[in-house]
């Protein structure tokens, strides 16, 4: 188990977690909160030392959450049945390339709920992509990579390589679109 300690440096609250990494990582949360994983052999103080020599970019990176949050929740987020539109739009566009692989070779139902947990779902049994009604405020090229990435699902039901591999055929910067939809 990895254990987690509470520290301050340079101004900074954060968590401290050791872990068989090779560096220091440090990351802002999505709710503005410091996280800082450290290699087991590595000295508190010279993660104290690195938060200190980042505190500037921690507030950077803050503010930057900050600003983007409020614009989020001042954004309304579009309804179920505009999403639901713009999803079906979308899976019509890529179903050509999926078509032998979809269900009896039929264009799948496509379902638009609140999910919050993830931005997609693909069921083989009944043939139906479901997309988070939040999708609908993403950028199109994130859209896209939630279509292509749930279409995947139909041949490749899991996370291995040939499913990247085949997501990276249709979307090859589908790394960068994935990033995207990251808080
Ligand atoms: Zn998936």
């Amino acid at each position: 188990m990895n254990q987690s300690e509470d520290r301050c440096a340079g101004g900074i609250q954060y968590t401290l977690t050791r872990r068989k990494v090779r560096n220091i990582n440090l990351r802002v949360r999505g709710d503005g909160s410091v996280a800082v994983s450290a290699p087991l052999r590595v000295d508190t103080a010279r993660v104290d030392a690195f938060v200190a020599g980042h505190a500037g970019w921690v507030q950077r990176s803050r503010r930057l959450m900050l600003g983007r949050a409020e614009a989020e929740a001042n954004t309304p987020l579009p309804s179920l049945a505009e999403v639901q539109a713009r999803m079906i739009q979308l899976c019509q566009r890529y179903f050509p390339l999926f078509a032998a692989t979809c269900p009896g070779g039929r264009m799948p139902r496509i379902r638009v709920k609140e999910m919050h947990t993830r931005w997609g779902s693909c069921s083989l049994r009944t043939g139906t992509l479901c997309f988070a009604r939040r999708l609908g405020a993403m950028p199109a090229e994130a859209q896209e990579y939630v279509v292509v990435h749930e279409f995947c699902h139909f041949a490749h039901p899991n996370h291995g390589p040939a499913f990247w591999a085949a997501v990276g055929e249709i979307l090859p910067d589908y790394a960068r679109r994935r990033k995207l939809l990251q808080p």
